[in-house]
């Protein structure tokens, strides 16, 4: 076997795990190597049967006496019931509606079981445990057993069972870290922090694995953004001289006052837009701080310079949205917008512009400022004297397309000015450790005279409630969204879900109402229907999927309704949240928890031996390793954060609280890089880190004396950073 081979090939993985697997975004035996676990299970600890202690959790080893299963007619259900001995005594061990049990384990076998020990006439028994059969190695019940984020259908002992038959072939994998590197740091090598972390002996091989898996994280990062450092360098941008006059002019005609730190902000956008070395600038502010219009004061300065701006954005309405609001922003003035996405193409001055009307006016410079998706990037899209690109939810993007846009619109020794905005909150100082090529501006007060969104957590038998306040506000003549999750991380599912709500709803409660369903799988055009319906007040509810998480601006909308709230993160609530509270009426949050969440919103976590989550720290038993998507108790903490603080800070802070570094694998944690074992916070690391690259960039500033390194830097999403 190889690296490269698919998980398909693995033996006894098959099509159907594979499949699964996918799911995971896992596909080839190298994936599957780079899949860590996000804790352990400590079995290392193993109690003889006659000292077990009720009231505790307990791993034993011993032999199975008796195993057998009856029928409780009382609750409907099969239960199997077994005597496990050794030499200190017998204890019983019981699960539920798992008769097939009887099959695995015969009398006679050797088994480890793990789990909460209760006290029944005087004996121990145990409820549900975790099992295995011991035979010549144990991989499931012994020592440091990893857990990993599961998918579903896919059990932590397969998953363990793929590892282990590949975990010879760590080795093969190029250590791409420097000899040097590795001896001043005390690193371990790649093939053995990836053996470790997998399989650990103990806590100790699994901190050694995780310092040079986390290491590896950081100094990648920091590696990158000094070789972005260095090129700016070396390229020219055109230097913007500020238009005060009209600036001045601009922002006395606006319908209200720039607040402090929006006039700061842009202002520093400026300056650095005068000078002939290309701006890198991340514009921070939370959800409605009002960063559009402070992108838009540099984008008219750069008009007036006779060059083009660019505004980059995620998702087509988006991009429709962004078009409208400039457009009138600018109707007293001479500037010209167009808009261009896959789906759509317009130009504020002409109407019925069809695409080639758009790449015209964009490439005779006929249009100020272009406003797009990823369609922006295409090699049809020729710009003229582009100066500034703006892209709008920096996280939404990957450092390739960024990338791509400097690399399309700039030259041999060219590039245009950049700001990125967004609104995750990122730390100065972090900001600062992190990108070293990233200057900041951050909006941190908000415009007067809005009104804090009320956020409130409703279960899902006071959904009628929930339902009445709609009612009230759409009869006060507002509006609402009610957002549905994705389920999985498919697209079809999302809609499936969205689509049953709406449904539900007009046929049902709202039958009398105009509702309006929106989501990524319809047509673009009836998209741009639905929601031009619903800013022109149409629609009385709105029901959607994710599309609308950032920036859709509708103010006359008094209420965000998320339904299955515990399923989404703190960062993407917000979000949600940020879509009303746009005007001066008050605007409500309603969180709805999950019914269909296997345990109920304040469940029980299953029994579950002692846990570590391998990262120092011991937590309570979660439920994560037995198929259960989320820790019920942790989702409800989460929504209760949401009713504790209302702003982005405070709630990304409680995040990271919540989740730990290496707990986010396989989610997207916006806004930040994608780390996967590294903390943000770990400053000590990230110092080292930052001075090992610049080390190996002095000593070898193409990095052709490190070749594995140079093809790691190169790999995947990173692709457009280039190196010479
Ligand atoms: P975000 O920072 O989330 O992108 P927007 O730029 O969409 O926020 O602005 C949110 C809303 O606030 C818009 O409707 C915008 O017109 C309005 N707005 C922006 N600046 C101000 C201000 N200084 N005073 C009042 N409203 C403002
Ligand atoms: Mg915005």
């Amino acid at each position: 076997m190889q690296l490269f081979d698919s998980i398909e090939q693995i033996p006894r993985a098959g099509k159907v795990m594979a499949t699964r697997l996918k799911n995971l975004g896992l596909l080839t035996v190298e994936d599957l190597l780079l899949y860590w676990p996000f804790r352990y299970d400590d079995f290392s600890q193993t109690t003889p049967i006659g000292e077990l202690l009720p009231m505790t959790r307990a791993n034993i080893v011993g032999e199975v006496a008796m195993i057998s299963n009856k029928r409780s007619f009382r609750r409907k259900m099969a239960i199997t019931e077994a005597l496990i001995m050794d030499d200190s005594g017998t204890a019983r061990a019981v699960w539920f509606n798992q008769p097939f049990l009887v099959r695995n384990l015969k009398v006679g076998d050797k088994v480890s079981m793990s789990g909460k020990v209760e006290e029944e006439y005087g004996s121990p028994l145990m409820q549900s445990p975790v099992y295995e059969k011991i035979t010549g190695s144990t991989i499931h019940t012994q020592g440091l057993v990893p857990n990993y984020n599961l998918t579903a259908n896919l059990t932590q002992k397969q998953l363990r069972f793929l590892v282990s038959q590949v975990i010879g072939l760590a080795k093969t994998l190029p250590d791409y870290l420097p000899e040097s590197i590795k001896k001043d740091y005390s690193l371990i090598d790649l093939a053995r922090a990836i053996y470790q972390i997998h399989f650990p002996k103990n806590q100790g091989e699994i901190d050694e694995a995780k310092k040079r898996l986390a290491f590896d994280e950081l100094f990648l990062l920091q590696l990158r953004s000094q070789i972005i450092r260095r090129e700016l360098k070396h390229l020219n941008a055109p230097a913007i001289i500020f238009q005060e006059e009209l600036t001045k002019k601009f922002v006395t005609d606006l319908p209200f006052a720039l607040t402090v730190d929006q006039r700061k902000s842009a202002w520093e956008i400026i300056q650095d837009l005068g000078k002939t070395t290309p701006m890198t600038r991340l514009l921070e502010g939370d959800v409605g701080s009002g960063k559009t219009l402070v992108a838009l004061l540099a984008m008219i300065n750069v008009a007036s310079n006779q060059a083009q701006s660019a505004l980059l954005v995620p998702t087509d309405i988006l991009a429709r949205q962004h078009f409208v609001t400039l457009s009138r922003l600018l109707t007293k003035t001479d500037f010209k917008v167009a808009l261009l996405t896959r789906t759509k193409q317009s130009l504020s001055y002409q109407e019925k512009a069809g695409k080639k009307e758009v790449l015209k006016a964009i490439a005779e410079r006929e249009a100020d400022i272009i406003v797009g998706t990823h369609a922006l990037i295409q090699e049809s899209v020729k710009y003229k004297n582009l100066a500034m690109v703006v892209v709008d939810e920096q996280h939404r993007f990957g450092v390739n397309q960024r990338q791509a846009l400097i690399t399309q619109t700039g030259g041999v020794d060219f590039a245009p000015h950049l700001l990125s905005m967004t609104a995750t909150p990122i730390p100065r100082s972090l900001a600062l450790a992190l990108y070293d090529d990233l200057s900041l501006s951050i909006i941190k007060t908000m415009p007067v005279g809005r009104i804090p969104v009320a956020t409130k957590i409703f279960k899902d038998s006071e959904r009628e409630e929930a339902y009445n306040l709609i009612r009230a506000e759409i009869t006060k003549g507002h509006q609402a969204f009610v957002v549905c999750p994705l389920i999985e991380e498919s697209d079809l599912l999302g809609a499936k879900s969205a689509k049953a709500e709406y449904d539900k709803l007009t046929n049902g409660v709202f039958s009398d109402l105009v509702v309006g369903l929106v989501h990524g799988k319809l047509k673009p055009k009836d998209k741009e229907q639905v929601m031009s319906d619903f800013v022109d007040n149409k629609i009385n509810i709105l029901v959607a999927t994710a599309v609308v998480e950032v920036g859709v601006d509708v103010p006359n909308a008094t209420v965000m309704m998320i339904e299955s709230a515990d399923r989404f993160g703190l960062a993407s609530l917000h979000q949600y949240r940020g879509r009303v509270g746009r005007s001066a009426e008050q605007s409500y949050c309603l969180l709805l928890t999950d019914p269909t969440s296997p345990k109920g919103f304040a469940g029980q976590a299953p029994p579950s031996p002692n846990v570590t989550s391998g990262f120092g720290e011991t937590k309570a038993a979660s439920a994560s390793g037995y198929g259960v998507p989320k820790e019920t108790s942790k989702a409800k903490e989460r929504l209760e954060a949401m009713l504790k603080f209302d702003n982005g800070f405070d709630l990304a802070k409680a995040d990271l609280k919540f989740r730990g570094p290496g707990e986010v694998y396989g989610t997207v944690q916006k806004g930040f890089p994608e780390l996967k074992l590294a903390s943000l916070f770990d400053f000590a690391l990230m110092n080292q880190a930052r001075t090992a690259s610049l080390k190996i960039l002095d000593t070898s500033p193409d990095l052709s004396k490190f070749t594995a390194l140079k093809a790691k830097l190169g790999e995947g999403e990173e692709t457009n950073v280039h190196l010479e």
